[in-house]
């Protein structure tokens, strides 16, 4: 894959998940309790690296936490040198796709066949794996009530 797109999609990537993030921290203003790595939600590379709270959790809606799984996930696929192959048919992503879900897992093609046979509305939120649930939560942050 393109080192200058994989960097763009890294961007977005981090700046989506920053986005999210920093509605939280607007709206709840607990930004310190997230702990020290989140003092400065714009540096890209803590962003990537921040602990996810219960509270932080339960104050996100469901695609919102999806959504964030999702880049997290799909991070993990650039570090791995993954990143931008369809996980269905092996193909890579055209670009202009990356650039609008750039966490996505599938081609487009490949995302509508999902879609069929899961019957879920946003497949490549992963919305059916990622039930709260099944989210693991960092305590050591937060301390026991
Ligand atoms: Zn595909």
């Amino acid at each position: 894959m393109d080192k200058k797109l994989l960097e763009k999609c890294k961007q977005r990537l981090l700046e989506e998940k920053s986005k999210i993030l920093e509605r939280y921290f607007e709206k709840e203003e607990t930004q310190q309790r997230l702990g020290e790595e989140s003092k400065e939600p714009r540096d890209w590379e803590d962003i990537g690296q921040i602990t996810y709270t219960e509270e932080l959790l339960d104050s996100l809606s469901q695609v919102e936490m999806a959504t964030l799984k999702e880049i997290d996930y799909a991070l993990e696929k650039i570090d791995k040198g993954v990143y931008g192959i369809c996980e269905r048919c092996g193909e890579e992503i055209p670009e202009p796709r990356l650039c609008v879900i750039p966490w996505t897992r599938y081609c487009a093609q490949c995302a509508e066949e999902v879609e069929k046979e899961s019957g879920t509305f946003m497949p490549y939120y992963g919305i059916d794996m990622y039930s709260p649930d099944n989210i693991q939560v960092e305590r050591e942050d937060i301390g026991e009530a």
